[in-house]
């Protein structure tokens, strides 16, 4: 994994030694003297996660954490704070300053690697999401990124796994004013408890007499419905292996023993916080896939979906030697209906011939608009007669009902004309052949007269 490490401190010496470790394992090390160099870097640049120094002249790592957090362009970079002070206090102090982490002076090597590593897997998936995102937002779909921070909203779930009612409580209590909290007393259920809960985070809370620790954070991490759900793990102070398992595992964070309440507190709020993060880039990017793919006056497909779909369906069919058939529509003389009754009126017989045309395909038929009044229906498994009845039974439905217009007001009769056609079993063919077959095949039946299906053979 190769990442770019923002060493942060004023004393050379410190730098040194983080920056010759960290190169010694290929990290790509830059370094900062001190707060206000830092946060330039940090905007300047891409940085994949900073170790911070907290006593530095200027601004302090607790104000650089802040303000690193504070800003949407920046709060995504995990933050270790590096400090020399064992003091509860102040770890709590760089948690609530929306540090992710912290390690003491002198530095443990074992867990500034198992931390560093861990942090950055996590960023990886952070970045994966905000390119989607953002690439999203490029293509024209605005209100990403928004309300994406911070943990707003309803009280956090967190489930806590212990199999001693009387520790489990004595963990719980301090946590109930801040979060909603379930109990789970029992290692081999406690996993589909936390699939069917929707939990913010699972705390995993003690040993259990008989069942390893380890196996509940596996499990949690391969299913799907909790795949994303943070993981702390408690453990003791000097179990560097397990913690470093667990990190591998993909456990999120761990807690030392005895747990202090405060900071267990400090350390759920920032897995909850970055667990919401990541639920509404995740959210975002699909909504923004639905809304990228979707037509919307009809609530159809749109034609980039059908452009990207089409292809697969093709080499599908031709691969297996299937059948399948496509047809294109033209609204005759559409023209006309804006010009005469307005573009309101338009959008209501677009509206309403879409309606009729879901009505009339299978659910495993692709129908789009393909552009302003010309529609394609995609229908796998379709033999060439078996289109040109749907085509003429669509034309037929078109013609034999008024359209209603100006909120039911009038009813004015509309057209339309259809080309059809069929996949041929041969090297040469392709999903632009296809529609440009059925295209030829439209535009013959507007010139013959329109409010027709003309099929097209190859
Ligand atoms: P033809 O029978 O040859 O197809 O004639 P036509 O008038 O339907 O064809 P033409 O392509 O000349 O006109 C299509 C019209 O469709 C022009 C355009 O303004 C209108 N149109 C395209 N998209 C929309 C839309 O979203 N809403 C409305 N109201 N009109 C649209
Ligand atoms: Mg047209
Ligand atoms: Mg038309």
């Amino acid at each position: 994994m190769t990442a770019r490490i923002l060493v942060v401190d004023d004393i050379e010496a410190n730098r040194d030694l983080l920056e010759t470790r960290l190169t010694a394992e290929y990290f790509n090390v830059i370094t900062a003297r001190d707060g206000h160099d830092a946060l330039a870097i940090c905007s300047e640049t891409s940085v994949d996660l900073v170790l911070l120094d907290i006593m530095m002249p200027g601004i302090d790592g607790f104000e650089v954490c802040e303000r690193l957090k504070a800003n949407a362009a920046t709060c995504h970079i995990p933050v270790v704070i590096v400090t020399a002070l064992d003091e509860m206090a102040d770890r709590l102090r760089g948690l609530q300053a929306g540090a992710d982490d912290f390690l003491t002076k002198p530095v443990n090597e074992m867990q500034l690697l198992a931390r560093v590593r861990s942090l950055l897997r996590l960023k990886m998936l952070t970045d994966e999401l905000r390119l989607r995102a953002v690439t999203a937002r490029d293509i024209g779909l605005e209100n990403l990124l928004d309300n994406t921070n911070g943990e707003g909203g309803k009280k956090p779930k967190i489930l806590v796994v212990d199999e001693r009612e009387t520790s489990a409580e004595k963990f719980v209590k301090p946590l109930r004013g801040a979060f909603e909290i379930v109990h789970a007393p029992d290692p081999n259920a406690a996993v589909f408890t936390a699939a069917e809960g929707d939990f913010d985070t699972v705390f995993v809370a003690a040993k259990f007499s008989d069942f390893d620790a380890l196996r509940i954070c596996s499990q949690i991490r391969s299913l799907d419905r909790t795949r994303f759900v943070p993981i702390i793990l408690v453990a003791e102070a000097d179990d560097d292996d397990l913690i470093k398992r667990a990190l591998e595992l993909g456990v999120n964070d761990y807690i030392v023993r005895p747990v202090d309440s405060n900071e267990l507190i400090a350390r759920l709020r920032t897995q909850v916080k970055r667990k919401r993060y990541h639920d509404g880039l995740r959210d975002n990017v699909a909504a923004s896939i639905e809304l990228a793919v979707t037509d919307g006056l009809t609530g159809l497909h749109n034609r980039r979906y059908l452009d990207t779909h089409l292809e697969t369906l093709v080499a599908r069919a031709l691969n297996r030697g299937k059948e399948l058939s496509l047809l294109i529509t033209d609204i005759d003389r559409f023209k006309d209906v804006n010009d005469t009754h307005g573009h309101d009126a338009g959008d209501d017989v677009l509206r309403e011939f879409a309606r009729r045309l879901r009505i009339n395909v299978r659910g495993m038929d692709l129908a789009c608009r393909y552009g302003g009044e010309e529609f394609v229906i995609v229908m796998p498994d379709t033999a060439p007669h078996v289109a040109a009845e749907v085509a003429e039974r669509l034309r037929a439905q078109i013609e034999s009902e008024g359209f209603s217009i100006e909120n039911g007001a009038h009813s004015i009769d509309v057209t339309v004309s259809v080309g059809v056609t069929s996949l041929i079993q041969s090297e040469a063919e392709n999903a632009k052949a296809l529609l440009k077959r059925a295209d030829e095949a439209l535009y013959e039946a507007k010139t013959n007269g329109r409010n027709q299906v003309v099929s097209r053979a190859a």
